[in-house]
């Protein structure tokens, strides 16, 4: 396929690459998203034409038969597109905005989990209450008592802020704690 083949021929085919000359017949797509100006596509033949429908899954379509223009003519519509390209240049479409691609949103965390979220919180210092525990008994503690130890907390706490609340305070008192636990 020598490039000289430009200068005697037209264009090339767009699925064989193979030159189409000037007057002769030639096929197009019907769909219009293959005969934009910058890319249309042309075929020598039919079966060429074909062969573009594997890549462009088009719902329906055909061949459309053209001829090509003889060199004149082509020389003559190449010179009226260069001129229009250097005077008013034609709206060029800005290049199609892509649209960001967000990164996954972060999984929320695990709210439903019963043993998180802040109803869940330790309110217990571990590091004391291993040490008492150890002084104690010689005993390890393991990190899951912290859990119901702080439900624990939380009730006695419950009761406190009401019984502040029924002597009208604003602020829990150590009188508040319920006694006898
Ligand atoms: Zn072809
Ligand atoms: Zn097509």
């Amino acid at each position: 396929m020598d490039e000289a083949g430009a200068a005697a021929q037209w264009r090339r085919c767009s699925s064989c690459k193979e030159w189409i000359g000037f007057k002769t017949l030639y096929w197009v797509c019907n769909v219009s998203t293959c005969n934009r100006k910058r890319t249309g596509l042309l075929f020598c033949t039919v079966r060429c034409w074909d062969a573009h429908l594997s890549s462009m899954n088009h719902r329906e379509s055909w061949a459309v038969e053209k001829h090509s223009p003889s060199r004149s003519e082509w020389q003559a519509e190449q010179a009226e597109q260069a001129r229009a390209n250097s005077g008013g240049k034609p709206a060029e479409r800005p290049p199609p905005q892509r649209r960001p691609v967000r990164p996954e949103p972060a999984r929320a965390p695990a709210a439903a989990s019963p043993d998180s979220g802040p109803s869940r919180e330790i309110l217990v210092v571990a590091s004391r209450l291993k040490s008492y525990i150890l002084a104690r008994s010689g005993m390890n503690t393991s990190e899951r008592v912290l859990a119901p130890l702080s439900d624990i907390l939380r009730r006695v706490c419950d009761e406190a802020i009401e019984n502040a609340r029924r002597s009208e305070r604003k602020t829990v008192l150590d009188r508040d704690i319920p006694q006898g636990r």
